[in-house]
């Protein structure tokens, strides 16, 4: 797309902030993205590849998110939905974004006029008084399963059978609808609990022949072509022969591990969130995975119990979020020994950051594969291989 026909798909552009499309060619944007890679962890790797960048890179984005709020439009109250604009809390109503999957826009779009013809309230974040918060869209890209999440500030919601009827009537592409109640005064968007109106309450997708189920609140790529893309670069460089034992760090719904599976001898998935393990759970045995197994803890606390009771590993796969690992986890990782760790990381500086712990305990950064999962925004995959030095002490009461 050329920037002329961006600048008239998307309005919003400048307004928004979630992305910066329309500035730079997609080309330009990969070899900005490998300065960046190069910048942050050049002086650990060996060697870093180009970017892997997507085929298409518009509407990749299988989860969409809008908040609801108020506008006045030349003396008229009306309710809009849409996304903050970068560093305030003034809401751009967006109809047709150009990174987010078309199908949930349009959900979006009907949900909206809904809660208007159902004359329901929406969320003033001030006051807090109101009922409607956030519509939330997951599509599984490969099964087509769409799922909505209504949040809501309290459990009771008007009309509620007949809502659903209406969206359903209107969209039968959906498979299921939740609704998350949030009645807390915080920018999270999903609250604890959910009470699932129509269908399963989670969707499933395809991942590398794998079925993952995911629920409202669990982690799960936003991209899921570029995840394929990823995971296996992750389970090349890990290089398993069929005897390993694999530690999935931050393992959100397990998909990594489970990927890795066919090729490791047994593989332990570590995640904080109850609801993920809970997905990973179910996953694992509708994938019919005995030598994979979940735990909901801490990754730092059972790492470095693990070592307690004498256990090593053979390899260690860390996906942390963008504020990246800690000090304590990779000692922790360290003293259980694994020949190899395989860091998928979505932000290069935290990356850079802990590979200098990783080298402070005896680690050694290979070859680093960038990849594209976000394309016109800034950010950037990558998975780097390290690999313990030959000459590397037991660390004490190892
Ligand atoms: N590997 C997964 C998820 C990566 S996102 C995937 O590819 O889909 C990072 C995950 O780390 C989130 O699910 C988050 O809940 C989890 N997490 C954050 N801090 C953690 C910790 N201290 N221990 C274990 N998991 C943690």
């Amino acid at each position: 797309m050329e920037k002329k026909e961006i600048a008239e798909r998307c309005p919003y552009v400048k307004k928004c902030g979630a992305c910066h499309i329309g500035e730079k060619s997609y080309e330009e944007e990969l070899a900005e993205k490998k300065k960046w890679v190069v910048d942050s962890i050049g002086k650990y790797c060996d060697k870093i590849n180009d970017v892997a960048g997507m085929y298409y890179p518009y509407h990749y984005r299988n989860k969409v998110h809008a908040v609801f709020g108020r506008r006045l439009d030349k003396g008229k109250d009306e309710i809009i939905a849409g996304t903050y604009a970068e560093g305030t809390h003034t809401i751009i109503p967006i109809k047709d974004c150009l990174i987010e999957d078309a199908q949930a826009s349009a959900i979006i779009q009907t949900v909206t006029g809904l809660v208007r013809s159902f004359g329901l309230w929406v969320y003033n974040e001030d006051t807090g008084r109101g009922l409607m918060r956030h519509v939330l869209v997951r599509k599984g890209t490969s099964t087509k399963q769409i799922m909505v999440v209504l949040v809501t500030a309290s459990p009771e919601f008007p009309h509620k059978n007949h809502f659903v009827e209406k969206l359903r009537e209107l969209h039968p592409e959906i498979t299921t609808i939740v609704q998350n109640i949030n009645g807390k005064q915080t920018t999270m968007v999903l609250g604890d609990r959910n009470k699932t109106l129509y269908g399963q309450g989670y969707i499933e997708d395809v991942l590398l022949g794998l079925r993952f189920r995911i629920s409202p609140g669990s982690f799960y790529q936003v991209n899921s072509a570029q995840t394929q893309v990823l995971y296996k670069r992750a389970i090349q460089a890990a290089g398993l022969t069929g005897t390993e034992t694999v530690i999935d760090a931050y393992c959100g719904i397990g998909t990594i591990g489970m990927c890795m599976h066919a090729k490791a001898g047994r593989v332990i998935g570590i995640e904080l969130n109850e609801q993920a393990v809970k997905d990973a759970k179910a996953n694992a045995k509708r994938n019919n995975l005995e030598h994979m197994h979940f735990v909901a803890a801490d990754a730092t606390e059972y790492m470095t119990h693990m070592s307690q009771k004498g256990e090593r590993v053979d390899v260690i796969v860390m996906d942390p979020p963008r504020s990246g690992s800690t000090e304590a986890f990779v000692k922790a990782a360290a003293s259980l020994r694994p020949g190899k760790v395989i860091y998928v990381s979505c932000n290069p500086e935290t990356l850079g950051r802990d590979l200098g712990w990783f080298a402070g305990e005896g680690y050694i950064a290979g070859e680093a594969w960038p990849v594209d999962m976000f394309g016109f925004t800034a950010n950037v995959e990558v998975v780097c291989s390290l690999h313990r030095k030959k000459s590397c002490p037991l660390p004490s009461g190892g």
